[in-house]
């Protein structure tokens, strides 16, 4: 499953969620999209004006861990 992203206003169609708002169910392929769908939110960008959103990006996060806390009693 891949994601594109209009280049116009950020809006990102993804395969596994689909768009039921436009009528593509989840799971409906980019490939399956008909070629005159125009972007949802801008309504300027076209299909093909999409970019592919292939490799996902691994955000490591780093966890920082504070020093230990003595109990006071
Ligand atoms: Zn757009």
């Amino acid at each position: 499953m891949s994601r594109y992203e209009c280049p116009g206003c950020g809006y990102i169609y993804d395969e596994n969620l689909g768009d039921e708002h436009e009528g593509f169910l989840p799971g409906t392929r980019w490939q399956q999209i008909p070629d005159n769908w125009a972007c949802p939110d801008c309504a300027v960008r076209d299909k093909f004006d999409f970019i592919p959103k292939t490799s996902a990006v691994d955000d490591a996060a780093t966890g920082h861990r504070s020093g230990s806390r003595s109990a006071l009693g």
